[in-house]
């Protein structure tokens, strides 16, 4: 059976003041995978995920979302932004904060009730953060807020994920959870894409790579395109890799 395409990405380029940053992009994430998005500074990768949330504008091409465009498919992805982007200092709770990811599930009048609320806390539980739900969010360390936003994401209950570096800032122990809680959203037969640093780890973690810089190097399987072929042709030849193939 043909593997169904979670996200399909036709011909992308995106420039910032006439200065393409993605140029001419083809790309499909199959469903089910764990997928990261790796390349240098500057390469595009957050600016690829803004574009497939229809948060900044192609200068060319085409993204949908399980066949159809983002638009008409909101309610299917849910996206937690980078954490140096988020003004962390409005007064609301972290209950608040994960709440605010059922109301996309409500309609436009109703507010949350018992079963977001419900669904809420577990989410918090799942994350190891219950203890900390009446906290204001600007009163909770960076690591600490990206699991808010996790949690966030889990209620939303979509089927695709889009993290924009999760493990920026955090410590190890939130690290694992973090990456525990991806596998289990992938073993739920969810979509999750990553924008991930440390190349160390990608093959431990992740079971399919993007490789980025400006144009896209390459894209697959981890255990047949994470080599030091495509680290160098995406981080230059200088760049030292020591890979185990
Ligand atoms: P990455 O996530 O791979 O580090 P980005 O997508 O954030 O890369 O950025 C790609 C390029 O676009 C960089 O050169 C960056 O400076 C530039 N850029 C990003 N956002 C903007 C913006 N809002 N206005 C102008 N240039 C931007």
């Amino acid at each position: 059976m043909e593997q169904e395409i979670a996200v399909a990405i036709d011909d992308l380029t995106v420039a910032y003041n006439y200065k393409p940053v993605l140029w001419d992009i083809d790309l499909t994430i199959p469903k089910g995978v764990l997928m990261a998005v790796v390349g240098p500074n500057g390469a595009g990768k957050s600016t690829l995920i803004k574009s497939v949330l229809g948060i900044i504008k192609p200068i060319a091409g085409s993204v949908t979302i399980f066949g159809k465009p983002y638009k008409k498919q909101r309610q299917l992805v849910a996206y937690v932004p980078q954490k140096g982007s988020v003004d962390w200092d409005f007064p609301t709770t972290a209950l608040d904060v994960v709440l605010m990811g059922t109301y996309g599930t409500l309609g436009w009048i109703k507010r949350p009730g018992k079963n977001e609320k419900k669904a809420a806390l577990e989410a918090l539980e799942k994350v190891g953060m219950l203890p900390f739900k009446s906290r204001q969010i600007s009163q909770l360390s960076g690591g600490q807020q990206q699991r808010i936003f996790l949690a966030r994401a889990l209620v939303q209950n979509a089927e695709i994920y889009f993290m924009d570096e999760p493990f920026q800032g955090v410590d190890a122990t939130t690290e694992k959870a973090i990456i525990n809680i991806l596998k289990l959203l992938r073993k739920a037969g969810k979509t999750v894409v990553v924008v991930h640093h440390d190349l160390q780890t990608v093959p431990e973690y992740f079971d399919w790579v993007t490789f980025l810089n400006v144009k896209k190097i390459a894209t697959g399987p981890v255990k047949d395109i994470f080599n030091n072929d495509n680290l160098i042709k995406t981080y230059g030849i200088n760049y030292q890799v020591s890979i185990q193939e």
